[in-house]
């Protein structure tokens, strides 16, 4: 490995569960997060069918927590989200909430690209004439909140301790960790939607 290099490698993880024709390869880089600390990121690939799934893990152990945080400001939209395949987000001003489904990736990004992420999740409603009318409202809102126009909350919960919300400034983001019984419940809906292999 050159100096600089993120460590990384690929291996197979065979037959691709959605094409079963293709082989699935694995491929992982190790990046650090500022604030959050080492994660390694994972890309599953089939190049049969073009089946692609991202998600990273936390390599320093971390506590099953809750994370959130009030954007006010233009300041806060930069608030790193670290979101793996098992973290759940909400927004609860806007109705937004992301769960952890067959399709579930795992991404970093900041609040900024978060509410884009949602926008296009949103987007696919369009033409849908029952829904329209209430995808205008929820697109402004949306778009205000972008803008910093609009506060509202971020939480982010993770059941496997992968999830958090990183801010350069202390204590924009509180944290506490999650009961067991908190930890049981949201494990429980990720039961049977988690991404596996057999
Ligand atoms: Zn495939």
């Amino acid at each position: 490995m050159k100096a600089g290099e993120k460590p990384s490698g690929e291996a197979s993880l065979g037959t691709c569960p959605a094409c079963r024709l293709g082989e699935v390869k694995i491929t992982y880089t190790e990046e650090d997060v500022p604030g959050f600390g080492k994660m390694l990121l994972l890309t599953y690939k089939c190049p049969s069918c073009g089946y692609k799934v991202t998600d990273l893990i936390a390599l320093e152990g971390r506590e099953p927590s809750i994370y959130k945080a009030k954007i006010e400001s233009p300041s806060d939209l930069q608030i790193k989200v670290v979101k793996s395949s098992s973290g759940f987000v909400e927004i609860p001003e806007l109705g937004v909430e992301i769960r952890p489904g067959p399709a579930s990736q795992g991404y970093i990004t900041n609040i900024e690209g978060l509410l884009v992420r949602v926008e296009e999740a949103a987007s696919v409603l369009r033409g849908d004439e029952e829904a329209e009318g209430k995808l205008e409202v929820f697109l402004a809102k949306l778009k205000e909140a972008s803008e910093g126009r609009l506060a509202f909350t971020v939480i982010v919960k993770d059941p496997s301790g992968n999830s958090a919300l990183v801010a350069e400034k202390p204590g924009k983001v509180e944290r506490r960790p999650l009961s067991p019984e908190e930890v049981e419940e949201l494990r429980r809906q990720l039961a049977g939607v988690a991404f596996e292999f057999r």
